[in-house]
């Protein structure tokens, strides 16, 4: 019989993907569950919301990205729970056995106690919620040109899009491009240009991580863009076909949410001790308290540094977290008396922060240095295609983004699946209706307001 330590994976985003890759080569067995067949690069889901890219250009299969790694099985699963006294992960059909396990489940979205709002504002955190977004965006002109076709004038457009966030400020600067550039040739009836989108933000200013003078910048660039900025301004109710703020009532014929994550509800089966944001609190080697054969990376870990304050939820904490897991479980399977190979505390290296807010408009902070514009926004790309994993997609991406920088071209606007808009109604002799049926989850979210 083989005394094999086998290692569980859960999750291959950045933060499993590259614990994986760093156990890769060592003396044990690893196990990689995760839901997809595929790791997604999250950074580009807002160019595959907005038309620039494919769906597959920023998706890769996990199993061919680990294809090298005779040690590394991949499977395909939804795990449920974890039974901590056993070492035993379960998946919804299955119960993996471990001997260290590392969970990098991630997050998704929070609407802060108001689920029902989800359907009439999707956010955007996965390939499904990109394209689910696409559809929505590109509907909404199709049916604004259908109806103003038919003789009920120009139809007004307005896209709102809830959160200041680096996801909200990117969604609303491209939106604002589409509109005024990548589609203004191509209706006869409606003219893109006049859609308005607003961005809500309820902090006192967008991109509340980045320093005063960078948020200042990136509303500026908003603005030049043509997006109406709202700070410190909440919503208080999302419907189909409105947001409200307070008492005012503010139509919108997409509603787009950016404004809350919450940890995967894989922290609640590993403690009941999960932070307001559903974060897993760990020690300083990432361990689970009262198990150091457990860890928690990533989005889903609440991990502080040396000041208290709390590692932001990007992907180069996930990176370096899998990096730092995976050299101490080497570590001490190569040491033969376990207890010997003391581990030193997690410690993050902040390389610095990028966000993108659309074409040639970018905010760049590096330590003391802050870049605005197209020197940012260059930065931005740079880092982001030479990260993105695969050399086919990184040139396909790169080929197509040169490609509508020059053009204004966005290549990918399929419409695919339903085409239900919620809120959206159009006259027929004199009656509203709607202007098709909802998908079932939407009738049934509905009649449960
Ligand atoms: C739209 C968007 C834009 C972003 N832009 C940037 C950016 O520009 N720069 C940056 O640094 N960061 C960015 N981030 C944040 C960054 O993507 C995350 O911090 C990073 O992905 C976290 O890595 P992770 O490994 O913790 O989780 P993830 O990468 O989210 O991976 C989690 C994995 O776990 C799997 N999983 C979840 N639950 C289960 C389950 N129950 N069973 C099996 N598998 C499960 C998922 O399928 C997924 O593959 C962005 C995030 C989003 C959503």
């Amino acid at each position: 019989m083989s005394d094999e330590k086998r290692v569980v994976i859960v999750g291959a985003g950045f933060g499993g993907l590259t614990a994986a890759q760093a156990l890769g080569s060592g003396p044990v067995r690893i196990t990689v569950i995760d839901r997809k067949n595929f790791h997604t690069f999250q950074p580009l889901l807002y160019q595959v919301a907005t038309a620039g890219i494919s769906p597959a250009e920023i998706a890769a299969p996990i199993r061919s990205i680990l294809r090298s790694h005779k040690n590394i099985e991949v499977l395909m699963g939804d795990v449920i729970a974890f039974d901590l006294e056993q070492r035993i992960v379960e998946t919804t059909d299955s119960r993996v056995p471990y001997d260290y396990l590392i969970v990098a489940a991630g997050a998704g979205h929070s609407y802060f106690g108001h689920d029902e709002w989800e359907v009439f504002a999707p956010g955007l955190k996965t390939i499904e919620d990109a394209l689910e977004i696409r559809r929505r965006v590109l509907l909404a002109f199709e049916l604004a040109e259908r109806q103003a076709a038919s003789g009920e004038g120009d139809v007004p457009l307005n896209f709102v899009v809830v959160g200041g966030g680096p996801t909200g400020v990117e969604l609303a600067g491209t939106l604002a491009e589409i509109s005024r550039h990548a589609l203004t040739h191509e209706f006869r009836s409606i003219d893109p240009a006049r859609t308005h989108i607003l961005l809500i933000e309820g902090g006192p200013r967008v991109l509340p991580s980045y320093t005063e003078d960078l948020s200042r910048s990136a509303e500026e660039q908003l603005k030049h863009l043509g997006v109406e900025v709202r700070t410190s301004t909440m919503v208080t109710r999302v419907e189909a076909g409105a947001v409200d703020i307070g008492q005012t009532r503010v139509p919108a014929t997409v509603v787009l949410w950016a404004a809350g994550v919450a940890a995967s509800p894989l922290g609640k089966k590993l403690t009941d001790s999960v932070d307001r944001a559903g974060r897993v609190p760990v020690l300083g080697d990432l361990a689970l308290p009262g198990h150091p054969e457990v860890f928690i990376i990533g989005d889903l870990a609440a991990t502080k540094d040396e000041n208290g304050k709390l590692l932001p939820g990007v992907a180069p904490v996930a990176i370096q977290q899998g990096k730092y897991v995976a050299k101490i479980i080497r570590a001490e399977l190569e040491d033969t008396s376990p207890g010997k190979t003391p581990r030193k505390a997690f410690h993050y290296w902040d390389k610095g922060s990028l966000a993108t807010i659309g074409r040639a408009a970018a905010v760049a902070q590096f330590g003391k240095i802050h870049i605005s514009g197209y020197i940012a926004w260059l930065s931005w790309l740079f880092v982001h295609i030479l990260f993105l994993i695969g050399f086919r997609n990184r040139l396909l991406v790169l080929i197509q983004w040169a490609w509508s920088y020059l053009t204004y071209e966005r290549g990918a606007r399929l419409i695919t699946g339903s085409t239900y808009l919620p809120g959206w109604t159009e006259p027929d002799n004199g009656k509203i209706v709607t202007n098709a049926q909802p998908r079932s989850q939407e009738i049934s979210s509905s009649t449960h307001k």
